[in-house]
């Protein structure tokens, strides 16, 4: 008898991840708004020193990624020892959840969370638990309902993508302290350095006399390297030995590592990212408002735009529009979501673009 070759049951029922898109045929160079990156490209003391590493890219990287660590144990006065890099924070992600769960193990999310929890966690044999948002906010006492003796994973993007909604640091302090010692707290701050809400805190303090909550970081928004993949946790000792066992040694390459030193040292360039994306996101805000279009007020480099449920002016229609005039939006498939497009913040002539053409849709 012959069998045929199978993937594993829970991979099998799995959706492909579908990326930001990058091209719209026909048009040369578009506005891509797609993916939350960096409107300045990456920062320039990155740059320089990815020239100086190249003669050296025969070398393996050093798998203990000792300098990036200790310039970040440096920066935010913390332990290298609890510090991991990982290929992008995604890889983390992944990481972290191959260490806690077994097949039939709990991940609880919010509802529109970061979606990279739910591949990661299937991909294991996890059960996703998603918990009911509050106008499109996580809601901590459904996220407290949702865990269960099988929980061993709440997974929190603070600020969340795609909705651009944070949370305060005392209600993360207190989901932490209403969570069983059991359950992993996963604290994913990539927008940390775009969020302006006085109330916001990116976890540091929490993991750093905690056992069961990690902080994870990236490089790719605001520092502008995510063609390179690289990102960090902050994790309590322990856990930081057990991820250890998992990561393979040369995960982070060499550029990447390198490259993320000296953008950790580019203040002046996150600096000038930080007032760009404010005053473009009041400008968009208000510019969206004008135009009859529902914004939902963000703490990161995107806006997640309302649109009509009801036909002509639906989300679809909008994102063909922007295609047509060079834009490329995000659009969302999730249940829910389905009448928003995400548009991340660009240079001020990209915004305007958007704007523009949003107005003329809206019109039309
Ligand atoms: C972009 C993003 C990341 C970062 O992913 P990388 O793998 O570091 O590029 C992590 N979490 C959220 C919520 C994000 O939006």
């Amino acid at each position: 008898m012959m069998r045929a070759l199978k993937a594993r049951p829970n991979i099998q029922t799995m959706a492909p991840y579908v990326q930001g898109q990058s091209e719209i045929g026909g048009i040369k160079n578009p506005i891509k708004l797609s993916s939350n990156e960096a409107p300045f490209g990456p920062s320039p003391k990155a740059l320089a020193v990815i020239d100086q590493e190249k003669p050296y890219l025969h070398r393996y990287p050093d798998g203990d990624q000792s300098e990036l660590r200790n310039a970040l144990a440096r920066k935010y006065a913390i332990e290298p020892s609890r510090i991991l890099c990982g290929n992008g924070s995604e890889e983390l992600i992944l990481l972290l959840i191959r260490t806690f769960m077994e097949p039939g193990d709990e991940l609880v999310m919010s509802e529109f969370g970061f979606v990279m929890y739910e591949v990661h966690g299937q991909a294991q044999g996890a059960k996703i638990v998603r918990a009911p948002e509050r106008n499109f906010r996580t809601d901590i006492d459904a996220i407290l309902r949702a865990v269960t003796e099988k929980t061993k994973i709440v997974a929190i993007a603070n600020p969340n993508n795609p909705t651009g909604t944070c949370l305060s640091g005392s209600e993360i302090e207190r989901l932490h302290r209403e969570l069983p010692p059991s359950v992993l707290l996963m604290i994913d701050s990539a927008y940390a350095e775009y969020a302006t809400d006085k109330a916001y805190e990116p976890g540091l303090d929490i993991v750093r006399n905690a056992e069961n909550a990690v902080m994870l970081r990236t490089f790719s928004k605001i520092y502008g390297l995510a063609g390179l993949r690289i990102g960090w946790a902050y994790c309590p000792q322990a856990i930081a030995d057990m991820v250890q066992r998992i990561r393979t040694p040369f995960n982070t390459n060499r550029l990447a590592l390198r490259a993320a030193v000296a953008a950790l040292d580019d203040d002046e360039f996150v600096a000038k990212s930080q007032a760009h994306n404010q005053a473009a996101v009041a400008r968009m805000m208000t510019g969206l408002q004008e135009i009859g279009l529902n914004p939902i007020p963000t703490e990161t480099n995107f806006i997640l735009v309302q649109f009509s449920i009801d036909s002509p002016k639906t989300a679809e229609r909008a994102a063909a529009h922007l295609l047509a005039a060079g834009i490329i939006p995000r659009p969302m498939g999730a249940p829910g979501l389905r009448h928003c497009l995400r548009i991340s913040i660009g240079q001020d002539h990209e915004n305007e673009a958007a704007l523009k053409a949003l107005a003329q849709f809206m019109t039309a």
